[in-house]
């Protein structure tokens, strides 16, 4: 598999080629390649066992000439500066992409949440939050879950924030966070949004090829927020789950696999492996397994060579951001294997966290129909739109959606000019 420092340079070179495909103001593409603020924190935290250990996280600050910065945060191992760059560029595509009036960001920390205990977890986030102190704020750059991180991660964010301002202001700054619990000032909807935005997307693909989901079979990689809640969303559409890889192995079943009972073995257990009487399998089984749909829902890089050659499926919908490396995405197009990329796929996470940070605005609650009634307008009107680009320029859907982005971005800055 390539080396994941790769990432930025798989998104620069689509940059560089969206580009000077469009003719992208010269002055546009020297903003845009960059972020505008890179943030690096080193902050210590008190252990349960006394001592402190010292942690590195990241704020990047990609561009926020449509609105505030907006992007995930996100816990792992292996994050890096190249990886939160890559991760921030993509949101503000992404954005962009959507029409939303955000810009672009992304974080993280560099460390295994599954190794510490849930109460240094928080003390690390809260660290964190203080850490970043007023590079974030509701109008300012609003962080939102992301691998590794959840609504409970959100809601302490929010509060440790609420808590470095003045009394009188502290319940005006809710949306500081978003994709923050129901109870806490989140929105209903939120935590499956980004796997019912994906299912939106398969649908309107499965429209325009005249495939009909009920009955049709798909494989999910990665089974947290996005992967499980995708799941769900295509089996209420009678599709069938057929293989399921995870941090923990692979398992198959053509018989289908329950994704209700193994969200809850996941939530209990960390991972799939153990999961009722399944054999636990190599990771090229996944990737060998045969079905219509597969929806990487985990890391980066995930489809590369190796694991196209392998695959025999119709469609990639894209639920993580950049799972698919540009000499992959190159052999499945080969393969005839449709692609629906991460900047449109997933964007039903941050599409739903615009709203959950307009009902903050307001104080108001929307009702969950609304919420899934105004995606589904949103997410299929650019889903429709891309395809259209794609028609028009002749070139795959992934070039489609920076073409849309950028030329929205360009349209933004020939009108507002650039100050000074
Ligand atoms: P999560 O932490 O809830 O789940 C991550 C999943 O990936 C887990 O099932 C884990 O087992 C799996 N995983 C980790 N390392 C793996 C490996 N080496 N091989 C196979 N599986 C592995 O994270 P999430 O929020 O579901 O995010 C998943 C992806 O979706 C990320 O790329 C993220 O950037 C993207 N995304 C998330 C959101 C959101 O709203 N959460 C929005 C847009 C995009």
């Amino acid at each position: 598999m390539s080396d994941k420092v790769l990432f930025l340079e798989y998104v620069m070179n689509k940059f560089e080629e969206v580009a000077k495909k469009i003719k992208l103001d010269p002055k546009v593409k020297t903003i845009l390649s960059q972020p505008k603020n890179e943030i690096i924190v080193n902050f210590p935290v008190l252990m349960d066992n006394g001592e402190y250990e010292l942690f590195k996280g990241y704020r990047i600050q990609h561009n926020n000439i449509l609105g505030p910065f907006k992007g995930g945060i996100r816990y792992h191992e292996e994050v890096k500066l190249d990886e939160v760059k890559a991760l921030a560029m993509l949101m503000t595509i992404k954005c962009s992409l959507v029409g939303l009036p955000l810009g672009g960001a992304k974080g993280g920390i560099k460390f295994n949440p599954r190794n510490y205990s849930q109460d240094e977890v928080m003390r690390v986030t809260r660290r964190f939050t203080h850490s970043l102190g007023d590079c974030i704020g509701p109008n300012y750059d609003i962080p939102a879950p992301d691998m590794g991180t959840n609504g409970q991660t959100m809601v302490w964010m929010m509060d440790t924030y609420m808590n470095t301002r003045d009394q009188g202001s502290r319940h005006n700054v809710r949306g500081v966070v978003t994709g923050k619990t129901v109870e806490c000032g989140g929105t209903l909807g939120r935590a499956s949004a980004t796997g019912t935005g994906v299912v939106m997307c398969i649908e309107e693909w499965a429209r325009g090829c005249g495939l009909d989901l009920n009955g049709s079979s798909f494989s999910i990689q990665g089974f947290g927020n996005v992967g499980s809640w995708a799941a769900i969303g295509l089996v209420n559409l009678g599709a069938k789950l057929t293989a399921v890889n995870d941090h923990t192995g692979t398992i198959i079943s053509e018989e289908g696999i329950n994704v209700h009972a193994l969200r809850e073995y996941v939530l209990e257990n960390g991972g799939i492996s153990g999961y009722k009487d399944f054999e636990v399998l190599e990771r090229d089984a996944f990737f060998k397994h045969k079905v219509d749909i597969m929806v990487p829902a985990a890391l980066e890089n995930q489809i590369d060579v190796h694991e196209a050659k392998m695959m025999d499926v119709k469609l990639v919908a894209e639920g993580a951001n950049g799972p698919t490396t540009p000499e992959a995405e190159q052999i499945l197009a080969k393969k005839g294997t449709d692609l629906i990329p991460d900047v449109l796929a997933n964007s039903g996470g941050v599409i739903v966290s615009y709203f959950e940070w307009v009902q903050n605005k307001s104080s108001n609650y929307w009702v969950e129909d609304k919420v899934h009634a105004e995606l589904k307008r949103i997410i299929t009107t650019a889903y429709l739109e891309v395809v259209n680009t794609s028609n028009n320029h002749k070139c795959d859907m992934r070039t489609a959606s920076f073409i849309k982005s950028f030329e929205a971005l360009q349209h933004t800055y020939a009108q507002r000019g650039i100050f000074p």
